[in-house]
């Protein structure tokens, strides 16, 4: 089984990486990926370059053992479709095992526009995680599919929505730039390391 967060990461915090410890523990996943998206579609390109974001990432995730940052979209030229990263994903580890990807209600909301999603389903599960501000209705296109077993994940290898209540911190990468650009202190957002990379490279003075 392996799990999947994709994002921005501009920059990363705690917000992401609770959620993702989360979801690693909740389905016992051992090899939980943070992908940072090089171009990504759908929104005004980050601030931060991809190099910058995969050494935020990298410090973020160094000392806990079921997070790794993977920099496959990096190495993609044009957009960064998740259905792609999904796609080589599946080709890795074969047609049987579960790939969950994860994403918050922000990003659920609009699932239905983006590259390929019937083609995203038929390559991983979603798990839908909660985010201050943003809720699920309880019906919609998705009902269909939704779960409420774990096991139901991680006994089939793609097509399933199963929505977690992660600890909900309401943290965003837009207000923590607005901070930084207003000369403000961000820490306890975001890791002490990330926090230092970013003042050591003089990162969202400006934005
Ligand atoms: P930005 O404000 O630049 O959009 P962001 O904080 O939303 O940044 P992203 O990189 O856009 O971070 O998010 C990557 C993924 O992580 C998305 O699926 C998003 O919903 C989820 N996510 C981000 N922050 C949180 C949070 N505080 N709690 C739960 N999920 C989050
Ligand atoms: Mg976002």
């Amino acid at each position: 089984m392996i799990g999947i967060l994709g994002g921005t990461f501009d920059p990363i915090h705690h917000g992401h990486l609770r959620t993702a410890l989360e979801v690693a523990e909740h389905f016992g996943i051992a090899d939980m990926r943070l992908i940072p998206g090089k171009v990504p579609p759908h929104r005004p390109q980050p601030v931060a370059n991809a190099e910058q974001r995969l050494a935020m990432l990298q410090l973020a995730v160094a000392n806990e053992a079921s997070l790794h940052a993977d920099e496959r979209e990096l190495h993609r030229e044009g957009y960064s479709y998740s259905v792609d990263t999904l796609a080589s994903f599946r080709a890795e580890v074969g047609d049987e095992c579960p790939i969950l990807f994860t994403l918050g209600v922000d990003a659920f909301l609009a699932f239905q526009t983006w590259h390929r999603w019937e083609a995203i389903l038929q390559l991983t599960h979603l798990v839908v995680v909660h985010r201050p501000g943003y809720s699920l209705p309880p019906a919609g296109w998705y009902t269909n599919r939704l779960g409420t077993n774990p096991d139901d994940l991680c006994s089939t290898p793609a097509g399933r929505i199963y929505s977690l209540a992660v600890t909900a911190l309401d943290i965003s990468s837009t207000r923590l730039r607005a901070t930084l650009q207003q000369g403000k202190n961000p820490r306890y957002l975001l890791p002490d390391s990330v926090l230092d990379y970013i003042q050591s490279h003089q990162l969202y003075c400006e934005i």
